[in-house]
């Protein structure tokens, strides 16, 4: 029997993914994107776009429905318990898309698959990839196709099992699988951790009172915690977990829409994010009227040694972890698939030799190592504001910019790129 061919798979429809395969898919080239679970992701996880992300989107005319969408943003203030330290402004840097756009991840992650429909890609979910095999020509990849089954008597116990096991021949493959990849690691590429864990509580919820329309960023002695704005007049609280809070691993994302009322536990959750915001931002007197949903995250400082080999290659958190207040890891994973998509194209359609994919990785791993402070971050100046000297390396994840973007607003804050 011939095996199926395609001339990209992507692994991993997540927003990346997604991007990915809308990318290429623009291109004319063939591309399929499978992913293990059933759906897209249900919650607003990373909710911020960069200015330079909607200027991408802008080239396939996204940008004004992911506006409409969203929620602007221009200040990104800085506090310390109740004083305010510091802050910048977006609408300085400029350009057709001056602002934060915050827009929940569920629906960015809605935005792109329905484009991706219209463009006559359909996501196959439910599809695992397990391995890969490289060739010099081409790769084959063993993709698994899932579904659950009931298997409880008394009590429903749903159970994945695989249903069938195929091989599909690719010229390329895109990991795009998220943090734990398995992309990455089939195709024996090192993930190195190049800082320390955090762990954070993410509480998104409604308040009866009236909340500035600003990031706040609260940066005392020990944690980072961040007030945002999002869409439809709710706000999340992000706290970070002291060592002795931290309870598991980095979760998966859940995928359920509704979520089940439980009003005890839902009060204690309401009072106890009440007490967290009020001890660590003194300012925030604001009555929380519900929780909608909450959850715990780790975030790492994790960086491949390399984007990729051959013909399979990484982009997003498959390739890249940072803290989460800067959204970095995210936006800049919608710049590489927008380099990888470019590169791809002018492989298979323009003749261009393979080993433009090492300009991918050799540009990505220059910009990784200054986002990850290695081996220096943001620089202070003379006349920089102590407490923000201080604190630089902190601050640095906490900019929702990369590259020239990310120098402009340093700036403001009289940091400087090493
Ligand atoms: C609770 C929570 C809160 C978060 N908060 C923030 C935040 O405040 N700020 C921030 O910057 N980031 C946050 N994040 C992280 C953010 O969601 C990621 O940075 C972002 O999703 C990365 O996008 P991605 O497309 O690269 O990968 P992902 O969104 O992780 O997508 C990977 C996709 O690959 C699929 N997949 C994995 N393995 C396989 C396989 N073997 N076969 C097929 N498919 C596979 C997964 O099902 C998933 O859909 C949060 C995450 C969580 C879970």
């Amino acid at each position: 029997m011939r095996q199926a061919h395609t001339e990209v798979l992507v692994v991993g429809a997540g927003p990346v993914g997604l991007w990915t395969a809308l990318l290429l898919a623009e291109k004319g080239i063939e591309v399929s994107l499978i992913d293990r679970e059933s759906r897209t992701a249900a919650r607003s996880y990373a909710c911020a776009l960069h200015p330079a992300t909607l200027k991408l989107l802008d080239t396939l005319g996204l940008a004004e429905s992911a506006i409409e969408r969203g929620r602007r943003v221009d200040t990104v203030a800085f506090y310390d318990g109740p004083a305010r330290q510091g802050e910048i402004h977006l609408s300085k840097l400029g350009g057709s898309f001056p602002f934060l756009l915050i827009l929940p991840q569920s629906g960015l992650e809605g935005l792109l698959e329905q484009r991706l429909r219209a463009a006559g890609v359909q996501v196959h979910w439910n599809h695992r990839f397990e391995d890969l095999t490289q060739q010099e020509e081409d790769v084959s990849a063993v993709i698994e196709e899932l579904e659950g089954t009931n298997t409880g008597y008394i009590v429903p116990h749903w159970e994945t099992v695989v249903k069938n096991r195929s091989p599909l021949g690719v010229e390329f493959l895109i990991g795009t699988d998220g943090h734990n990849s398995m992309v990455r690691s089939r195709a024996g590429l090192e993930y190195q951790r190049v800082g320390e864990t955090e762990s954070f509580a993410a509480f998104e919820f409604e308040s009866k009172d009236k909340i500035a329309n600003e990031l706040r960023v609260v940066l005392d002695e020990t944690t980072t915690n961040v007030l945002w704005p999002l869409a439809d007049d709710r706000f999340r609280w992000t706290f970070q977990l002291l060592r002795a809070e931290i309870s598991g691993d980095f979760p998966e994302k859940e995928r359920r829409a509704v979520r089940i009322d439980q009003p005890t536990i839902d009060e204690r959750i309401r009072q106890y994010v009440q007490k967290v915001a009020h001890q660590r931002a003194p300012w925030f007197t604001s009555e929380i009227k519900r929780v909608h949903w909450c959850s715990e995250v780790s975030f790492e400082r994790r960086l491949v040694t390399q984007f990729g080999r051959k013909r399979c290659w990484l982009a997003g958190d498959a390739a890249h972890q940072t803290g989460p207040v800067g959204v970095q890891s995210m936006n800049m994973g919608f710049r590489e698939a927008a380099m990888l998509a470019s590169i791809l194209h002018k492989v298979l359609r323009e003749a261009a030799p393979i080993s433009l994919l090492d300009t991918y990785n050799c540009d990505l791993q220059k910009e990784w190592q200054m986002l990850l402070a290695r081996p220096r971050g943001l620089q202070p100046r003379s006349e920089t504001n102590p407490w923000v000297a201080k604190r630089c390396d902190r601050i640095l994840p906490c900019l929702p910019a990369c590259g020239t973007d990310l120098g402009q607003l340093a700036a403001q804050l009289q940091l400087a790129p090493p």
